[in-house]
């Protein structure tokens, strides 16, 4: 059985997350990119985690630290909130969302109003937006 996307799109994996795992230039939109990145944690894929996000907002240790975090926890669902602009032709979006995983046997709700932007041609992360 293939493996279904962790993102909850329906799809499998490869045909999903996968195919913007492999190639970031293939993310058309912020909610994309946003789904492709969950995935990423789920998945421990510190190197997309990386490329995915902003250069200016690359910390030295960075990746080691998202990998371990993502290796500490277990993700249980993505949930989207809402979605502001980021579609193919705007430079700038939000997505709103909910992020479900289990930590240390607790369950625990990452909620996140998430700024993308488009660097070198393709989506990234930027920030969080602080309530
Ligand atoms: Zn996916």
């Amino acid at each position: 059985m293939e493996e279904q996307c962790p993102c909850g799109s329906g799809k499998t994996y490869d045909s999903c997350c996968g195919v913007f795992h492999n190639d970031i230039t293939k993310v058309k939109t912020a909610e994309q990119l946003m789904r492709s990145r969950y995935t990423a944690f789920c998945k421990a894929n510190g190197d997309y985690l990386i490329l995915s996000q902003h250069s200016s907002m690359i910390q030295p240790t960075m990746k080691y630290d998202l990998v371990r975090w993502a290796m500490s926890v277990k993700f249980m669902k993505l949930e989207i909130v809402d979605v502001q602009d980021g579609s193919e032709k705007d430079e700038t979006g939000e997505v709103e969302f909910n992020a479900f995983y289990m930590e240390r046997f607790q369950s625990r709700c990452l909620h996140e109003r998430s700024r993308f932007v488009k660097e070198n041609g393709h989506w990234v992360y930027l920030d969080a937006i602080k309530d």
